[in-house]
């Protein structure tokens, strides 16, 4: 991000500053005072807001129109590249150089929408250090994150990692610290592709979509954090009468050994397709010897 001052000084020093199109055309000439160079019918104050009276203010449809006039102008004005790095460049505490009006064809709202957009990319790019990365390959923590890919349950996360809910739900909340995110804000989607990204979780672990559901980490003390990972959502059906019992793959009750060798009875012995040796026939072929073989 460019400082800003140095960006408003490459703005004001262009060599067309004088000519952008939110100046003001000069007064001998000017129908109107205060009549912007980018667009005739416009005020030069079009580009900020109106300064108007609180018992009047302007018109949700005259506000509309005029902010595209005004943006209209910036799209044909030859400062408007060195202008829109000004307006989206951050002072020294952390503002934004030009936080209200339209600045570069940008409304304010989108300017400061752009910089939050900023802020979270750069919290999500900052890699969380190596030893938290490692304590996170834990066995546990690993089948937590396993279980957390197929299920959106806590209970069936809990029975698929082997532990508690309450141990799993503790797992959940660590993974959240330990990967940088936020524990009030993480969904479960989110601690997920992050462990992928940052190689915490393997590329071939299939991750159950749930949507934007939050939230990974734990339920805290006092009860305002989510209680459960995706409550009220019917993310897997239930069987009447069969509530009991727990989904997806459980253990087969036939012993390992007793089934490979049922495996191996039932593939029998092993055949291998032969192809036999292609024959020289002779050129250019008798018709004869075609029928002969044929037949
Ligand atoms: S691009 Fe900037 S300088 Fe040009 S008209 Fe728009 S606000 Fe004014």
């Amino acid at each position: 991000m460019r400082d800003s001052l140095a960006a408003r000084a490459e703005l004001t020093q262009h060599r067309h500053y004088r000519y952008r199109g939110c100046a003001p055309v000069p007064a001998d000439v000017a129908d109107f005072p205060g009549q912007a160079l980018g667009d005739p019918r416009l005020h030069i104050d079009a580009w900020g807001s109106l300064d108007r009276p609180d018992d009047d203010p302007e018109p949700q449809r005259e506000r509309i129109a005029r902010e595209r006039a005004a943006a209209a102008a910036c799209g044909r004005c030859p400062v408007l590249d060195s202008c829109r790095v000004y307006a989206n460049s951050e002072t020294a505490a952390g503002q934004l150089a030009e936080p209200a009006g339209i600045w570069g064809g940008i409304l304010a709202l989108d300017r400061h929408r752009a910089l939050i957009r900023r802020r979270q990319d750069q919290a999500v790019v900052a890699p969380p250090p190596s030893a938290a990365l490692s304590e996170a390959r834990t066995a546990q923590k690993q089948a937590v994150l396993r279980s957390l890919a197929r299920e959106t349950d806590e209970e069936l996360v809990a029975y698929r990692a082997g532990m508690d809910v309450r141990t799993a739900n503790w797992h959940r909340s660590l993974l959240c610290g330990l990967l940088g995110l936020d524990k009030d804000r993480a969904s479960r989607e989110e601690l997920l592709h992050t462990a992928r990204r940052l190689g915490v979780l393997p590329e071939r672990v299939r991750i159950r979509p749930d949507g934007r559901w939050p939230i990974a980490a734990a339920p805290n003390g006092d009860g305002s954090r989510q209680r459960r990972i995706a409550p009220g959502m019917p993310a897997q059906i239930v069987l009447p009468g069969y509530q009991h019992l727990p989904r997806g793959r459980r253990p087969s009750p036939i012993p390992a050994e007793a089934l490979a060798a049922t495996h191996r009875a039932r593939r029998g012995p092993r055949l291998r397709l032969v192809t036999p040796p292609p024959q020289q026939l002779p050129l250019p072929l008798p018709t004869l010897t075609v029928l002969e073989r044929a037949a």
